[in-house]
Formats: structure tokens, sequence, C-alpha cells
């Protein structure tokens, strides 16, 4: 029999990998699809409990690959009802999920990379460096796993890749686990449901853009030119506001896509109202929104957040200038789970049991 590291992790494969691997076992078509039920619409975690399948090809299957699980060894609830968890990894490293419920929603925002490499001056998570990117179970097993720990009839209603990381600088994984997040016969969401947050990385975000993709996409500009954009956020050099907007300009029009904006406000960076209007200016022709998220403060990070009256009248720029704009506070500050917060870190003595 082989040992782990020479099997495969079932959710590593896309819906038509799995087929194929089936198929080398000399299974139908069908089977793909009982498969992608089990795994991620009842979440089994032993083909023993695959009672649709032979002893035989359980045992068969038992011998070639195997199915992942991430558990929480920590879970956090602030009072506004954030929850965040922490997981372990197979190699020790470390990631954040945050559960946010909002109404009729619960929204899961899921990590995509152990820490992130683009260093952006406002970010914790970029602060931490980058480490590796999650492969494509990583990032399933987070919705999985949350999921795990929510009372039975509980469905997490959106997802969000807003958590640790770029996840268009882990560009296939990322494609590969939002590909199943759609599936009708995995995760069953609907691509309204899906937000991918990035900072608009070229050519990826070009590639993304030329075929309809299965999530709304946000894109984090937090600046109005390349000067301010490219101190705060060192990835301008190679992604510039200019070009970024360009490919948003080329697109989204013909797909019918609406795309979100994200501006966290700097107090003196970039707040100014000669900032929204040129953020008016520059977003000319593009279908938008855009989410104005009020700096989350840290220690380490130099900035601070700007008064509420500024935000305010950042926001009334905007929409004088016919833009929908809003102001997203960010959930669960007291516990470190939102925006620009997710580190990691535990503390001796706090995993749970
Ligand atoms: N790397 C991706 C997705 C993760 S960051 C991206 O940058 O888009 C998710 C969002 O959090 C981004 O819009 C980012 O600008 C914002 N963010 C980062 N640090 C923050 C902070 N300290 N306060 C508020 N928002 C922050
Ligand atoms: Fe990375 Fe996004 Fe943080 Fe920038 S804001 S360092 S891209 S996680």
């Amino acid at each position: 029999m082989k040992n782990l590291s020479e099997k495969i992790d079932l959710k590593n494969l896309s819906s038509s990998e799995l087929t194929e691997f089936l198929a080398s076992f000399g299974k139908e078509r069908y089977r793909s699809v009982q498969m992608l039920r089990w795994l991620y619409q009842q979440g089994v975690q032993s083909f023993d409990e695959m009672t649709n399948l032979s002893q035989r090809f359980r045992q068969e299957l038992n011998q070639t690959s195997f199915i992942s699980a991430l558990h929480p060894v920590r879970a956090e609830k602030a009072r506004d009802g954030t929850r965040k968890f922490l997981f372990e990894l197979e190699d020790g490293n470390r990631i954040e999920s945050v559960l946010i419920p909002d109404k009729a929603r619960l929204t899961l925002c899921v990590s995509t990379q152990v820490g992130c490499a683009l260093g952006c001056r406002f970010c914790l998570t970029g602060k931490r460096g980058w480490k590796r990117n999650l492969n494509v179970s990583e990032i399933l097993n987070q919705i999985l796993g949350v999921k795990k720990m929510l009372p039975e009839k509980t469905s997490i209603t959106n997802v969000v890749l807003m958590g640790m990381g770029e996840p268009l600088a882990n560009y296939m994984n990322t494609l590969k686990a939002t590909a199943l997040m759609v599936h009708p016969d995995a995760f069953r969401l609907s691509s309204r449901r899906i937000t991918l947050s990035t900072v608009g990385l070229l050519p990826e975000l070009e590639e993304v853009l030329k075929e309809k993709p299965p999530f709304r996409l946000a894109i984090s500009l937090n600046a109005s030119n390349d000067e301010t954009r490219t101190y705060l956020m060192p990835i301008n050099l190679r992604s510039p506001l200019s070009k970024v907007l360009a490919v948003c300009k080329k697109f989204p029009l013909q797909r019918r896509i609406r795309i979100t904006f994200e501006y966290v406000l700097l107090e003196g960076m970039n707040d100014s109202p000669q900032d929204a209007k040129r953020l008016l200016r520059i977003l000319k022709g593009i279908p938008s929104k855009v989410n104005l998220i009020p700096l989350n403060e840290a220690p380490d990070i130099p900035f601070k957040r700007p008064s509420e009256q500024r935000v305010k009248r950042f926001q009334e720029i905007l929409m004088e200038g016919g833009l929908t704009a809003i102001v997203r506070n960010s959930k669960g500050q007291e516990i470190s789970a939102a925006c620009g917060q997710l580190q990691a870190k535990v503390g001796i003595g706090d995993e749970l049991q």
C-alpha cells in the first residue's frame, strides 16, 4: 500500500480530472458525480462512508488516494458574531478563515496563501511575508472544516476570497477551487455569491476576464494615482493602476460584469476630496461600485483611520458623481478578524482540544 505522500488527494482534482482518475479504474462518468457529492455535499472523511460504492472499489480507492480534511485548532468569536478559525496545515503552517453572519447571509472569508508576498504597507498579512501557496484542497477544506463546526442545517451562503494571500498569485489552484465551489455536484454556490478580491495582478486579471469568471471581482485600488499606490502597494510597479483600469474597461461591458473597487482609507494619505474626485474620474466608463474601508489600525501599521466626517465627505463626493459607494466597517476587529488583520498567530495554550 502506498504511503500518504504518494497517494492522490482527491480534493486537489478538478471535476474532469476526477472523472479521468475514476476512469482509470474502469469507472463510468456518473461515478465522479457520486464522488463529488460525497466529498463536497456530504463532506465524508473516509471511503467507508461512501455506501453506494462497492467494497472492492472502496479498497482500490484507499490504496491510491485519500480524502484530506482541515480541523480548526482554535476558534474565536467577536461580540458582533464574527468568528475566526485557525487551521493548521499538514506541514505545520497556519492559516485563518473568518465567518461573518449578516442578516440572511453567512459569508466565509477564505485564505489562498500562507501569508502574502505583496507587502502592502497597511496590511498585517503582508507584513509577515509569504510562505507558500495553498493547494486546491486546502482552499476548499476551509469551507468544509468551518461547516462541520456549525449546526447541521446551517449553510455557508457566500464565499469571499479575501483572507490571507493574493488569490491571483495562486492562479491555477484558486481557479480550480472556485470552479468546484460553483459546480452543481460539488458546493453548488451561485457565482454571484463568490467574490474574489485582488490587487489586479497582471496578466492574470486579464486571463480571468477573458471568460466570464465563476465569481464577482473586487479590485483593491486603495489610491487614485500611481504615485500613492506604488508607495502603499509596491505591486503597483508591476500592475499599475492605469493598466489595471484599462483591462477593466476592455472586458466587463461585454460580459455584463460590475466590478467592485476596494479603497482602504488612510488619514492624510489617500482620503482628501481631491482623491475622491480623481477616483471618480479614473473609474468613468467602468460599471463599478466602490467599497470604502476605513483602515483597521494595528500597532505595527504606520497609518491612521480617518475621522468619520472625512470618510463621509469622501463617500458623498463619489455619490454626487453618480457612483455607488458604500462604507464597509470591517467586522470582528477585537479578535483581529477584520480585513488586513489576519496573521495566524497563536498564543500558547489557546488551541482547541
Ligand atoms: N490580497 C487581496 C485579498 C486579501 S486583502 C487584496 O489585497 O485584495 C482583502 C482586503 O483587505 C483588500 O481590499 C485590502 O486592501 C484590505 N485591507 C488590507 N489591510 C487592511 C487594513 N489594515 N484595514 C482595512 N482593510 C485592509
Ligand atoms: Fe497581500 Fe492583499 Fe495584504 Fe496587500 S492587502 S499584502 S495583497 S493580502
